[in-house]
Protein backbone atom coordinates (compact mmCIF):
# COMPACT_ATOMS: atom_id res chain seq x y z
CA UNK A 1 0.00 0.00 0.00
CA UNK A 2 1.05 3.20 -1.19
CA UNK A 3 2.33 5.55 2.44
CA UNK A 4 2.20 9.05 3.41
CA UNK A 5 5.52 11.26 2.92
CA UNK A 6 6.46 14.16 5.92
CA UNK A 7 9.30 16.57 5.39
CA UNK A 8 9.54 19.70 7.21
CA UNK A 9 11.58 22.96 7.33
CA UNK A 10 11.51 25.70 9.90
CA UNK A 11 11.31 29.00 8.60
CA UNK A 12 14.17 30.48 10.42
CA UNK A 13 16.10 31.76 7.32
CA UNK A 14 16.19 30.82 3.87
CA UNK A 15 17.02 27.19 2.69
CA UNK A 16 20.87 26.36 1.98
CA UNK A 17 22.94 24.10 0.57
CA UNK A 18 22.43 21.83 3.52
CA UNK A 19 18.95 21.39 2.93
CA UNK A 20 19.54 20.95 -0.51
CA UNK A 21 21.46 18.06 -0.12
CA UNK A 22 20.26 16.43 3.24
CA UNK A 23 16.12 16.69 2.02
CA UNK A 24 15.53 18.40 -1.32
CA UNK A 25 17.47 15.97 -2.84
CA UNK A 26 15.44 13.39 -1.65
CA UNK A 27 12.17 14.25 -1.44
CA UNK A 28 12.68 15.70 -5.20
CA UNK A 29 13.59 12.04 -5.73
CA UNK A 30 10.40 10.54 -3.95
CA UNK A 31 8.68 12.80 -6.10
CA UNK A 32 9.36 12.06 -9.34
CA UNK A 33 10.23 8.42 -8.72
CA UNK A 34 8.25 6.74 -5.62
CA UNK A 35 4.96 5.56 -4.73
CA UNK A 36 2.98 7.70 -2.60
CA UNK A 37 -0.49 8.27 -1.32
CA UNK A 38 0.33 12.49 0.01
CA UNK A 39 3.66 13.91 -0.18
CA UNK A 40 3.59 16.80 2.31
CA UNK A 41 5.86 19.21 3.01
CA UNK A 42 5.33 21.53 6.34
CA UNK A 43 6.72 24.99 6.61
CA UNK A 44 6.95 24.64 10.58
CA UNK A 45 6.26 28.26 12.11
CA UNK A 46 5.00 27.02 14.73
CA UNK A 47 7.66 25.13 15.56
CA UNK A 48 9.80 28.12 14.68
CA UNK A 49 8.49 30.24 17.20
CA UNK A 50 9.30 27.99 20.51
CA UNK A 51 13.35 29.37 20.47
CA UNK A 52 12.08 32.78 18.35
CA UNK A 53 9.13 33.67 20.61
CA UNK A 54 9.91 37.56 20.18
CA UNK A 55 11.28 36.99 16.38
CA UNK A 56 7.79 36.79 15.12
CA UNK A 57 8.44 39.16 12.24
CA UNK A 58 11.76 37.04 11.18
CA UNK A 59 9.30 33.71 11.27
CA UNK A 60 6.57 35.33 9.54
CA UNK A 61 8.81 37.01 6.55
CA UNK A 62 10.49 33.48 5.81
CA UNK A 63 7.43 31.19 5.46
CA UNK A 64 6.91 32.33 1.81
CA UNK A 65 10.70 32.47 1.10
CA UNK A 66 10.96 29.07 2.42
CA UNK A 67 7.66 27.79 0.02
CA UNK A 68 9.80 29.73 -2.64
CA UNK A 69 13.16 27.91 -2.23
CA UNK A 70 11.81 24.39 -2.03
CA UNK A 71 9.60 24.88 -5.90
CA UNK A 72 12.56 26.79 -7.47
CA UNK A 73 14.75 23.64 -6.28
CA UNK A 74 12.32 21.12 -7.64
CA UNK A 75 9.14 20.57 -5.85
CA UNK A 76 6.29 20.14 -7.83
CA UNK A 77 3.27 21.90 -6.17
CA UNK A 78 0.96 19.37 -8.10
CA UNK A 79 2.79 16.45 -6.37
CA UNK A 80 3.80 17.94 -2.97
CA UNK A 81 1.26 19.53 -0.65
CA UNK A 82 3.45 22.25 0.82
CA UNK A 83 1.86 23.80 3.54
CA UNK A 84 1.95 26.44 6.84
CA UNK A 85 2.01 24.83 10.24
CA UNK A 86 -0.29 27.23 12.18
CA UNK A 87 -2.68 26.94 9.57
CA UNK A 88 -3.56 23.51 10.88
CA UNK A 89 -4.39 23.62 14.63
CA UNK A 90 -5.46 20.70 15.13
CA UNK A 91 -1.67 19.79 15.36
CA UNK A 92 -2.03 21.61 18.71
CA UNK A 93 -4.77 19.55 19.63
CA UNK A 94 -2.76 16.46 19.51
CA UNK A 95 0.66 17.31 20.62
CA UNK A 96 -1.79 18.36 23.75
CA UNK A 97 -2.49 14.27 24.19
CA UNK A 98 1.12 13.15 23.64
CA UNK A 99 2.70 15.32 26.05
CA UNK A 100 1.03 12.95 28.59
CA UNK A 101 2.82 10.29 27.03
CA UNK A 102 6.29 11.67 27.32
CA UNK A 103 8.34 12.35 30.40
CA UNK A 104 10.67 15.75 30.90
CA UNK A 105 13.47 13.96 31.64
CA UNK A 106 13.22 11.50 28.56
CA UNK A 107 12.84 15.12 26.44
CA UNK A 108 15.98 16.31 28.27
CA UNK A 109 18.04 13.04 27.23
CA UNK A 110 17.84 13.53 23.19
CA UNK A 111 20.89 14.42 21.85
CA UNK A 112 19.58 16.67 18.90
CA UNK A 113 17.81 19.26 21.33
CA UNK A 114 20.72 19.04 24.25
CA UNK A 115 22.81 20.38 21.16
CA UNK A 116 20.24 22.80 20.37
CA UNK A 117 19.96 23.99 23.99
CA UNK A 118 23.82 24.82 23.81
CA UNK A 119 23.40 26.47 20.36
CA UNK A 120 21.42 29.20 22.30
CA UNK A 121 22.23 29.30 25.01
CA UNK A 122 18.89 28.09 26.87
CA UNK A 123 20.77 26.41 29.41
CA UNK A 124 19.28 27.85 32.21
CA UNK A 125 16.22 29.28 30.59
CA UNK A 126 14.47 26.66 28.24
CA UNK A 127 11.29 27.61 26.97
CA UNK A 128 8.78 24.74 27.81
CA UNK A 129 7.56 25.13 24.18
CA UNK A 130 11.42 24.31 22.99
CA UNK A 131 12.01 21.21 24.89
CA UNK A 132 8.37 20.10 23.87
CA UNK A 133 8.88 20.61 20.07
CA UNK A 134 9.54 16.65 19.71
CA UNK A 135 6.40 16.42 20.92
CA UNK A 136 4.91 18.41 18.26
CA UNK A 137 7.15 17.28 15.66
CA UNK A 138 5.24 13.75 16.14
CA UNK A 139 1.56 15.04 16.24
CA UNK A 140 2.80 16.45 12.62
CA UNK A 141 3.80 12.86 11.75
CA UNK A 142 0.87 11.26 13.19
CA UNK A 143 -2.13 13.21 12.79
CA UNK A 144 -1.46 12.87 9.00
CA UNK A 145 -0.19 8.82 9.41
CA UNK A 146 3.42 10.07 7.57
CA UNK A 147 5.51 6.97 7.84
CA UNK A 148 8.19 7.98 5.61
CA UNK A 149 10.31 11.16 6.33
CA UNK A 150 12.86 12.01 4.70
CA UNK A 151 15.95 14.14 6.52
CA UNK A 152 19.37 15.14 7.53
CA UNK A 153 20.79 12.58 10.51
CA UNK A 154 19.81 15.57 13.11
CA UNK A 155 16.29 14.94 13.14
CA UNK A 156 16.87 10.49 14.01
CA UNK A 157 16.40 11.22 17.63
CA UNK A 158 13.24 13.09 16.70
CA UNK A 159 11.84 10.23 14.44
CA UNK A 160 12.89 8.33 17.60
CA UNK A 161 11.06 10.08 20.03
CA UNK A 162 8.04 10.07 17.59
CA UNK A 163 8.07 6.30 17.30
CA UNK A 164 8.33 6.18 20.98
CA UNK A 165 5.03 8.36 21.29
CA UNK A 166 2.92 6.68 18.84
CA UNK A 167 3.79 3.10 20.44
CA UNK A 168 3.12 4.53 24.14
CA UNK A 169 -0.43 5.65 22.60
CA UNK A 170 -1.01 2.25 20.70
CA UNK A 171 -0.68 0.48 24.07
CA UNK A 172 -1.95 2.89 26.27
CA UNK A 173 -5.21 3.19 24.39
CA UNK A 174 -5.69 1.27 21.27
CA UNK A 175 -3.42 0.96 17.88
CA UNK A 176 -4.18 3.86 15.69
CA UNK A 177 -0.84 5.08 14.61
CA UNK A 178 2.04 3.25 12.42
CA UNK A 179 5.47 3.68 12.88
CA UNK A 180 6.87 6.10 11.01
CA UNK A 181 10.86 6.04 9.72
CA UNK A 182 13.81 8.34 8.94
CA UNK A 183 15.10 8.52 5.61
CA UNK A 184 18.59 9.73 5.77
CA UNK A 185 20.44 10.08 2.82
CA UNK A 186 23.47 7.27 2.62
CA UNK A 187 25.69 10.01 1.39
CA UNK A 188 27.22 10.48 4.84
CA UNK A 189 28.56 14.11 4.19
CA UNK A 190 25.12 14.70 2.94
CA UNK A 191 23.38 13.40 5.94
CA UNK A 192 25.11 16.28 8.14
CA UNK A 193 26.59 19.21 5.87
CA UNK A 194 29.37 20.95 7.24
CA UNK A 195 29.17 25.07 7.41
CA UNK A 196 31.06 27.56 5.84
CA UNK A 197 32.97 27.61 9.42
CA UNK A 198 33.83 24.03 9.70
CA UNK A 199 32.38 24.03 13.03
CA UNK A 200 28.87 22.87 13.12
CA UNK A 201 26.21 21.54 11.10
CA UNK A 202 25.53 24.17 8.18
CA UNK A 203 22.45 25.19 9.25
CA UNK A 204 20.31 29.10 9.28
CA UNK A 205 20.67 29.58 13.31
CA UNK A 206 24.48 29.62 12.90
CA UNK A 207 24.76 31.85 9.89
CA UNK A 208 27.17 29.47 8.48
CA UNK A 209 25.41 28.88 5.42
CA UNK A 210 25.66 28.99 1.46
CA UNK A 211 21.67 29.90 0.61
CA UNK A 212 20.03 28.72 -2.64
CA UNK A 213 18.86 32.52 -2.79
CA UNK A 214 22.31 33.52 -2.49
CA UNK A 215 23.98 35.90 -5.65
CA UNK A 216 26.47 34.60 -7.67
CA UNK A 217 29.16 37.02 -5.78
CA UNK A 218 27.81 35.87 -2.50
CA UNK A 219 28.56 32.60 -3.19
CA UNK A 220 31.84 33.08 -4.40
CA UNK A 221 32.78 35.14 -1.07
CA UNK A 222 31.58 32.53 1.04
CA UNK A 223 33.45 29.66 -0.50
CA UNK A 224 36.94 31.50 -1.24
CA UNK A 225 36.42 32.24 2.74
CA UNK A 226 35.24 28.49 3.56
CA UNK A 227 37.28 26.72 6.31
CA UNK A 228 39.88 24.48 4.93
CA UNK A 229 42.82 23.51 7.02
CA UNK A 230 45.08 26.11 8.57
CA UNK A 231 48.06 24.47 8.36
CA UNK A 232 48.51 24.04 4.90
CA UNK A 233 49.83 27.60 4.75
CA UNK A 234 52.13 27.42 1.43
CA UNK A 235 50.71 26.02 -1.62
CA UNK A 236 53.69 23.44 -1.55
CA UNK A 237 52.95 22.45 2.34
CA UNK A 238 50.79 18.82 2.65
CA UNK A 239 47.05 19.65 3.11
CA UNK A 240 44.58 17.41 5.46
CA UNK A 241 40.59 16.51 3.84
CA UNK A 242 39.07 15.86 6.92
CA UNK A 243 37.52 18.65 8.29
CA UNK A 244 38.24 20.87 5.38
CA UNK A 245 34.42 21.73 4.32
CA UNK A 246 36.16 22.69 1.12
CA UNK A 247 36.25 18.92 -0.17
CA UNK A 248 33.63 17.84 2.28
CA UNK A 249 31.27 19.98 -0.48
CA UNK A 250 33.16 18.72 -3.02
CA UNK A 251 32.56 14.95 -1.95
CA UNK A 252 28.49 16.33 -1.61
CA UNK A 253 28.19 18.23 -5.32
CA UNK A 254 31.27 17.40 -7.72
CA UNK A 255 30.63 14.66 -10.02
CA UNK A 256 33.38 13.50 -12.93
CA UNK A 257 31.69 15.49 -15.48
CA UNK A 258 32.21 18.71 -13.55
CA UNK A 259 36.61 17.77 -13.89
CA UNK A 260 36.29 17.36 -17.70
CA UNK A 261 34.62 21.08 -17.92
CA UNK A 262 36.31 22.83 -14.89
CA UNK A 263 39.43 21.44 -14.25
CA UNK A 264 40.65 18.88 -16.77
CA UNK A 265 44.26 18.32 -15.34
CA UNK A 266 42.25 16.02 -12.99
CA UNK A 267 40.13 13.15 -13.46
CA UNK A 268 38.36 12.22 -10.34
CA UNK A 269 37.96 13.43 -7.32
CA UNK A 270 40.15 11.00 -5.90
CA UNK A 271 43.43 12.32 -7.90
CA UNK A 272 42.45 15.98 -7.05
CA UNK A 273 42.27 14.90 -3.03
CA UNK A 274 45.97 12.47 -3.62
CA UNK A 275 47.79 15.87 -4.98
CA UNK A 276 45.84 18.26 -2.12
CA UNK A 277 47.53 15.82 0.25
CA UNK A 278 51.06 15.74 -0.85
CA UNK A 279 51.16 19.15 -1.21
CA UNK A 280 51.55 21.69 -4.35
CA UNK A 281 47.82 22.21 -4.71
CA UNK A 282 46.59 25.68 -3.80
CA UNK A 283 43.05 26.43 -1.79
CA UNK A 284 42.42 28.53 -4.46
CA UNK A 285 42.55 26.58 -7.27
CA UNK A 286 40.37 24.23 -4.90
CA UNK A 287 37.83 26.97 -4.33
CA UNK A 288 37.59 28.19 -7.53
CA UNK A 289 36.72 24.92 -9.27
CA UNK A 290 33.97 24.15 -6.06
CA UNK A 291 32.52 27.84 -7.28
CA UNK A 292 32.15 26.64 -10.45
CA UNK A 293 30.23 23.59 -9.09
CA UNK A 294 27.94 25.15 -7.24
CA UNK A 295 26.93 28.23 -9.34
CA UNK A 296 26.16 26.03 -12.06
CA UNK A 297 23.32 24.09 -9.63
CA UNK A 298 22.62 27.51 -8.13
CA UNK A 299 21.99 28.98 -11.79
CA UNK A 300 18.43 27.32 -12.84
CA UNK A 301 17.41 27.59 -9.02
CA UNK A 302 17.58 31.45 -8.84
CA UNK A 303 15.92 31.87 -12.49
CA UNK A 304 13.04 30.00 -10.95
CA UNK A 305 12.99 32.08 -7.90
CA UNK A 306 12.46 35.14 -10.13
CA UNK A 307 9.07 33.81 -11.72
CA UNK A 308 8.02 32.79 -8.34
CA UNK A 309 9.00 36.20 -6.93
CA UNK A 310 6.64 37.98 -9.59
CA UNK A 311 3.13 36.36 -8.10
CA UNK A 312 4.07 36.09 -4.14
CA UNK A 313 0.02 36.11 -3.96
CA UNK A 314 -0.46 32.47 -5.61
CA UNK A 315 1.91 31.15 -2.96
CA UNK A 316 0.03 32.48 -0.36
CA UNK A 317 -2.96 30.94 -1.98
CA UNK A 318 -1.21 27.36 -2.88
CA UNK A 319 -0.40 27.74 0.82
CA UNK A 320 -3.91 28.15 1.80
CA UNK A 321 -5.45 25.94 -0.23
CA UNK A 322 -3.26 22.86 1.13
CA UNK A 323 -3.75 24.27 4.32
CA UNK A 324 -7.72 23.44 4.07
CA UNK A 325 -7.23 20.58 2.84
CA UNK A 326 -5.00 18.96 5.61
CA UNK A 327 -7.90 20.55 8.12
CA UNK A 328 -9.84 18.24 6.66
CA UNK A 329 -7.82 15.12 7.16
CA UNK A 330 -6.69 16.26 10.28
CA UNK A 331 -9.77 16.96 11.79
CA UNK A 332 -10.71 12.99 10.76
CA UNK A 333 -7.42 11.97 12.94
CA UNK A 334 -8.72 14.02 15.88
CA UNK A 335 -12.03 11.75 15.77
CA UNK A 336 -10.40 8.50 15.63
CA UNK A 337 -8.08 9.90 18.76
CA UNK A 338 -10.86 10.94 20.73
CA UNK A 339 -12.39 7.34 19.98
CA UNK A 340 -9.57 5.62 21.06
CA UNK A 341 -9.00 7.40 24.46
CA UNK A 342 -12.71 6.98 25.28
CA UNK A 343 -13.77 10.84 24.93
CA UNK A 344 -16.09 10.27 22.42
CA UNK A 345 -19.23 12.06 24.44
CA UNK A 346 -21.05 11.94 21.50
CA UNK A 347 -22.14 8.50 21.87
CA UNK A 348 -23.60 9.19 25.73
CA UNK A 349 -25.97 11.28 24.47
CA UNK A 350 -29.70 10.62 24.82
P1 LIG B 1 17.62 26.00 12.39
O1 LIG B 1 19.04 26.43 12.58
O2 LIG B 1 16.62 27.09 12.53
O3 LIG B 1 17.27 24.76 13.19
P2 LIG B 1 18.27 24.40 10.12
O4 LIG B 1 19.22 25.01 9.15
O5 LIG B 1 18.78 23.38 11.09
O6 LIG B 1 17.53 25.59 10.86
P3 LIG B 1 15.80 22.99 9.85
O7 LIG B 1 14.61 23.74 9.39
O8 LIG B 1 15.96 22.75 11.31
O9 LIG B 1 17.09 23.77 9.30
O10 LIG B 1 15.93 21.59 9.10
C1 LIG B 1 15.07 21.15 8.07
C2 LIG B 1 15.54 19.84 7.50
O11 LIG B 1 16.79 19.99 6.84
C3 LIG B 1 15.76 18.73 8.53
O12 LIG B 1 15.38 17.50 7.94
C4 LIG B 1 17.24 18.75 8.75
O13 LIG B 1 17.74 17.49 9.18
C5 LIG B 1 17.75 19.08 7.35
N1 LIG B 1 19.03 19.79 7.47
C6 LIG B 1 19.24 20.98 8.05
N2 LIG B 1 20.55 21.31 8.01
C7 LIG B 1 21.18 20.28 7.39
C8 LIG B 1 22.55 20.02 7.04
N3 LIG B 1 23.51 20.89 7.34
N4 LIG B 1 22.82 18.85 6.40
C9 LIG B 1 21.86 17.96 6.09
N5 LIG B 1 20.54 18.14 6.40
C10 LIG B 1 20.21 19.29 7.03
MG1 LIG C 1 17.46 22.66 12.73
Amino acid sequence: MAENILSGVRPTGNLHLGHYCGMIKQLVDLQNNGEYNEFLVMIADTQALTDNAKNVDKVKNNVVQVAIDFISAGLDPNKATIFIQSQVPQLFEMTGYFLNLVTVSRLKRNPTIKEEIKQRGFENSIPAGFLTYPVSQAADILTFDATIIPVGDDQNPLVEQTREIAQAFNTTYSPIFKLPKAVIRNQSVCARLPGTDGKLKMSKSAGNGIYLCDDESTVKQKIMNAYTDPDHIKVSDPGKIEGNVVFAYLDAFCKEEHFAKYLPEYKNLDELKAHYKRGGLGDVKVKLFLNNIIQEILTPIRKKRAELEENIDAVYEMLFNNAKKLRKMADKKITELHEAIGINYEKFKK
